[in-house]
């Protein structure tokens, strides 16, 4: 079994400032139909919002949705969403000190964050959105506060296409990572057999996690350089830079995953 799991927005959605290649996406859908791989999205979007991107940008459904940046998984099986309550038991297993109700009431005092809207949390995901200009501070002294007491990891991003910075909090064993190693499990595929695209700020773990990585053209710099850091400290990790000019597509986007589906086989070139 083969994988192709994807980041969402500005990996496989062309929601960025880059140019997108109009046909990348019917094309996506059409190879991933016609080639025996599963599809898994791993994004932070929620269902609901997973949901109005694939009706807002013609994606198909995936197989597999890791969504919440990992804290929930979903199948999709015969048009219809069944949860997968599985993940849940075994996150709170691996993570015993993770509590969303403590962190929240650790951070309550902390000037500069606001928490996110509800359908933004769950059990296993306590957000905030973060005054960008003093992130550094407030990284600190958050801290401080939490890190190391509740079995938690903390990820800090900047959503450059609102100026937003953005605070999550979650379980160490529930992320995009874990999620998509847990999913590869499940269907018996070895890491070496599931490729992982993306973009961005938490894709970092995910790429130098063991799969086989792809960055599309358009990927943060930030990014980038965490990347190559962590190439250059193991020589296992394999990361493709997609960069254009395959099958006449851009490598921004969508075509930068079809890129990379190609350069690891996911996609055999007779189709
Ligand atoms: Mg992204």
């Amino acid at each position: 079994m083969k994988i192709l799991a994807t980041d969402l927005d500005r990996t496989l959605l062309p929601n960025g400032h880059w140019e997108c290649d109009s046909e990348a996406i019917s094309m996506f859908n059409e190879l991933t139909a016609k080639q025996n791989v599963l599809v898994v999205y791993v994004t932070g979007r929620n269902l609901d919002l997973t949901e109005k991107a694939i009706n807002e940008f013609g994606v198909r459904f995936p197989d597999v949705l890791c969504g919440d940046v990992g804290t929930s998984i979903r199948k999709y099986r015969h048009g219809a969403w069944e949860f997968d309550q599985g993940w849940i038991s075994h996150v709170k297993h691996a993570s015993p000190r993770w509590s969303a109700s403590a962190i929240r009431e650790a951070v309550a005092g902390v000037e500069g964050i606001r928490e996110q809207e509800s359908e933004h949390l769950n059990q296993f995901k306590q957000s905030y959105y973060v005054d960008h200009e003093k992130n550094v501070q407030i990284l600190k002294e958050i801290d401080e506060l939490v890190k190391g007491r509740f079995d938690e990891v903390i990820i800090y991003s900047f959503d450059s296409q609102d100026g937003k910075g953005l605070l999550d909090f979650l379980p160490a064993s529930a992320t995009k990572q874990t999620a998509l190693e847990y999913v590869a499990e499940e269907f018996g595929a070895a890491k070496e057999d599931v490729v992982f695209c993306g973009d961005s700020g938490n894709d970092i773990f995910p790429l130098t996690a063991g799969f086989r990585g792809v960055l599309v053209r358009n990927a943060d710099e930030q990014l980038v350089e965490n990347v190559k850091r962590a190439m250059n400290e193991n020589a296992d990790l394999k990361v493709y830079f997609a960069k254009g000019g395959f099958r006449g597509l851009n490598g921004y986007y969508t075509s930068g995953v079809i890129e990379g589906a190609y350069h690891y086989q996911i996609f055999d070139g007779a189709s």
